[in-house]
């Protein structure tokens, strides 16, 4: 089922996500949906309170990258209760955009490599290293389960420049082809 995409001013989003375990209700549906949900909406990845869910998951495709960047043709994860073990000194920039921030996109620093400790759909323990934009893919999900959003990583001028588009968006005015939803 294709669910309604929570969008900036959602105060979902800023919550930090909490933890699941496997008897969490309906999850095998949840995951199926978020999959599904992720695909209609063109999106690369989609973290859970973006569906309006405060819990710690989030999924990631990186196909739809693969044609400038085939390391990312495979690249696809579920992951549940990541926590961040590790991070590069050396960073990058990169621009960034969102599911939840529509049409807007934004340069953003982050680390190039990050390790992440996390649990697998079988809820199996993995340790894992991310590079380049894989890694810019999971720290971008692994943000939204801290409760936060690219534009909250801006320098303070930078989002003062976008100021009026992110009002226009918590209002409602940012029209999209995906169904989306805004609850305060
Ligand atoms: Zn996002």
């Amino acid at each position: 089922m294709i669910l309604p995409i929570y969008i900036y001013g959602s105060s979902v989003l800023k919550q930090k996500a909490l933890e699941i375990t496997p008897d969490y209700p309906n999850l095998d549906q949840l995951i199926k949906d978020m999959w599904e949900t992720m695909y209609y909406a063109d999106g690369v990845g989609l973290a859970a309170p973006q569906i309006g869910l405060s819990i710690r998951m989030f999924v990631v495709d990186g196909k739809d990258l693969s044609e400038d960047r085939p390391e990312l043709k495979d690249f696809k994860r579920l992951v549940i209760n990541p926590r961040l073990l590790e991070e590069s000194q050396e960073t990058v920039v990169y621009q960034e955009g969102c599911l939840s921030v529509p049409k807007l996109y934004a340069d953003v620093e982050r680390p190039i490599s990050v390790k992440l400790a996390y649990l697998n759909e079988k809820f199996e323990p993995v340790e894992e290293w991310f590079h380049g934009m894989a890694a810019r893919m999971v720290q971008h999900e692994f943000s939204h389960l801290e409760g936060e959003l690219f534009v909250d990583r801006l320098p303070p001028i930078r989002k003062k420049m976008i100021q009026g588009k992110l009002h226009a968006m918590a209002r409602g005015e940012v029209k999209t082809f995906y169904k989306t939803k805004i609850v305060q």
